[in-house]
């Protein structure tokens, strides 16, 4: 069956042979990261394990038609001091993502990683790592058909919507026959596909779009046209009324250019600090350049959180970025 029938082996052990489990997942969770996490809570109610699940902050708002997404428990609103033994973390390329959901972890903890990050570190007890997976969700699909577990439409939703939401609507290269495949049989248990590509995808609120504005009057772009930038700050944050998720998608109007090579999103988090994200056209590894400054990611699509002002960091970048050009 799988070709690292191992480590889907001592994943299944994990689950199996312990109880009362965390499951984290990055900090400001992306679709994969919250379905991810909902997916992993199914399976453990399928085997009747006591878990908790948690995240640093909030899940964006539109994924709230999510089974139990109201159960991930925001650390950021809810002190939870409880500290716990078997951690399961999803789509988390390195501890430090994590964020303050580590705190919660025993300092025996035995953690179980499961990522589809090619950058991942290893840093599990247990690794179930699948760098030719799309999504976390599609090693989670094939966890819980390893397990035998049959699926319901609740499941489903989640995992189509972290297949939907990291393949950018099944456009990106990581969109495999596979991929295809499983939204299929995902289709089968009743994924209402249309109606989620609208809500995720398609619709924006109105501070979104201000957001998008504001960026886009100030887009950049490099002499040969191969670099394109935008940057945000908390002024631009507060004058739309834009939340975080808010941010998602920006980066894709500079990349999208015809000829640019890399396009990049500067968010300022405060005066020392950015977080950058950076996708590619192809030629660029921006994984690696994300590496340099202490992130990670895939090739055409990475991410980092750098110390320092936003001026030095956007040239430090950038100077990264044309020496792999
Ligand atoms: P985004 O730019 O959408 O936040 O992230 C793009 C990709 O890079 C995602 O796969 C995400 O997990 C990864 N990524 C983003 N920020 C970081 C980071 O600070 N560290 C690591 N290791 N990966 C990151
Ligand atoms: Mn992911």
């Amino acid at each position: 069956m799988q070709t690292n029938e191992r480590e889907f082996r001592q994943a299944q052990q994990f689950l199996t042979e312990r109880d009362h489990f965390l499951v984290v997942s990055h900090v400001q969770p992306d679709g994969d990261a919250v379905s991810s996490t909902l997916a992993v809570g199914w399976l453990l109610s399928c085997l009747g394990k006591n878990y908790v699940m948690v995240n640093e902050g909030p899940i964006p708002k539109r994924m709230e038609y999510l089974w139990k997404s109201d159960k991930i428990v925001d650390l950021s609103k809810t002190l939870h001091a409880e500290s716990y033994k078997h951690v399961i973390c999803v789509d988390c390329a390195d501890f430090k993502r994590t964020g303050k959901s580590s705190l919660l972890f025993s300092e025996d903890a035995e953690i179980l990683n499961i990522d589809h990050h090619p950058t991942n570190d290893g840093y599990g007890s247990y690794n179930l790592i699948v760098p030719d997976a799309a999504a976390t969700v599609e090693i989670l699909f094939d966890l819980i058909r390893f397990m035998n577990l049959e699926m319901n439409q609740n499941v489903a939703t989640a995992i189509y919507t972290g297949l939907l939401t990291d393949t950018g609507g099944f456009r990106y290269s990581s969109t495999s026959p596979k991929v295809m495949a499983i939204a299929s049989k995902l289709l089968e248990y009743g994924v209402d596909g249309p109606g989620l590509s609208e809500l995720l995808l398609e619709q924006v609120t109105l501070p979104q779009l201000k957001l998008l504005t504001r960026a886009l009057n100030g887009l950049q772009i490099s002499e040969d046209g191969k670099i394109s930038w935008v940057s945000v700050n908390d002024d631009d944050m507060k004058i739309t009324g834009a939340i975080h998720e808010d941010l998602e998608g920006i980066v894709n109007y500079p990349r999208n250019i015809q000829g640019v090579e890399v396009g990049l999103l500067f968010k300022v988090i405060n005066e020392n600090a950015v977080k950058v994200s950076m996708r590619s056209a192809g030629k660029v590894d921006v994984a690696s350049v994300a590496q340099t400054f202490g992130g990670g990611g895939h090739v055409r699509a990475a991410g980092a959180r750098i110390e320092g002002s936003l001026e030095t960091i956007v040239s430090s970048v950038i100077e990264q970025v044309k020496q792999r050009l």
